[in-house]
């Protein structure tokens, strides 16, 4: 099994085809340090992380601090001010114990006008330019969960990669973000390929469809030997066109309830603390995702018992509105979750 790397445009970085994430908050060091150790050993040379995520840039740091040549290092600031997001990056360097970061992002975008603070003048972008100038940053990016918004970043010019969700279950990405991206040459990266494990029950399809994608880069939370073997083994094999063109063909089969996953019906999270929007926490923004995947193709006995603790929670919806007040998209919110619950019997 020989990892298969591919050559990014913009940033010309020569990146392993699936790269590390990092949830790794609830995970102890011990788990950290087999988890990227396992993963350079494999030939994976790129991680992706935030300083939001708080010890993770510490953990990956202690796990493989000493191997710091053999990876590209990529964090997140979620602050949107210029003095704030400065701040950070010298804290991640100090923590990274580097002088030099591959990539910074502007992350956790939810909401349009958090990406206007970030882009104006005094916002976090000039932070970023600034770090870009002085050498502590190689290359400038952005993360999030409304194409729209990323959309305002990636037109300034300055954006030379993007993060976003792409997976079998929310396609969006096909008609959005990628035809953006390379419009704009800007290098793509997509998180949560197996929508945290729920799409389990294919997983070789539905990795593979990201795969043979025009996706540049899969970032996946692979935190055992064996997930790492598994994905490393689907990311080594060259695509063909026409692999892509049968899979293409079957996702698009696939409805779509038209989320995006911003998770603002649900709650969301800025520097400044959590706000919540729906009174009972129903998962609104996975229940929307997995809706017609369900439907299609089932989900796994682990992935069915998750969803129905979603669906357990969401029984006590009381057609509050809230989410759906919220929504950027205008989405039936609650039509959605009577069905699930009437369908999951
Ligand atoms: S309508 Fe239901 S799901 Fe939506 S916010 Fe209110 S209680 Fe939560
Ligand atoms: S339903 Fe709307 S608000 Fe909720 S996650 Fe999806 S796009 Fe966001």
């Amino acid at each position: 099994m020989i990892m298969r790397y591919k050559k990014l445009k913009r940033t010309g970085f020569k990146v392993s085809a699936v790269a590390s994430g990092s949830h790794i908050q609830q995970m102890s060091q011990e788990q950290c340090n087999i988890a990227y150790n396992t993963a350079l050993d494999h030939g994976v040379n790129l991680i992706f992380t935030s300083a939001a995520y708080m010890v993770a840039e510490a953990k990956i740091t202690a796990a493989v601090g000493d191997r710091r040549k053999e990876f590209y290092i990529v964090s997140t600031t979620d602050y949107r001010d210029a003095e704030h997001a400065s701040k950070q990056i010298d804290e991640s360097l100090k923590i990274f114990k580097t002088d030099y970061i591959d990539i910074y992002n502007i992350g956790g975008i939810r909401k349009p006008e958090i990406i206007d603070q970030a882009l104006a003048p005094g916002g976090a972008l000039e932070a970023l330019l600034e770090a870009k100038k002085e050498g502590k940053i190689g290359h400038i990016g952005v993360t999030g969960h409304r194409p729209e918004a990323l959309e305002k970043a990636i037109k300034t010019g300055h954006i030379e990669c993007a993060l976003f969700v792409f997976n079998w279950a929310l396609q969006n990405p096909l008609q959005d973000m990628l035809p953006l991206c390379k419009e704009y040459n800007v290098d793509t990266f997509c998180m949560r390929p197996l929508e945290d494990g729920m799409l389990d029950n294919h997983a070789e399809r539905n990795l593979r469809f990201l795969f043979s994608s025009p996706l540049d880069i899969v970032v996946s939370g692979m935190y055992t030997p064996e997930v790492i073997d598994y994905n490393v083994a689907l990311a080594s094999k060259s695509p063909t066109k026409t692999e892509w063109e049968e899979l293409q063909l079957q996702a698009r089969e696939l409805g779509w309830t038209g989320c995006r996953k911003c998770g603002l019906c649900l709650s969301w999270r800025e520097m400044t603390g959590t706000t919540t929007t729906c009174p009972y926490a129903i998962n609104s923004p996975m229940i929307m995702t997995l809706y017609y995947y369900r439907k299609k193709y089932g989900l796994s006995p682990n992935a069915e018992k998750r969803w129905r603790e979603f669906i357990g929670v969401a029984k006590k919806c009381d057609d509050c509105g809230k989410c759906e007040a919220i929504c950027p998209y205008n989405l039936p919110i609650t039509k959605y979750i009577h069905n699930a619950i009437r369908e999951t019997p």
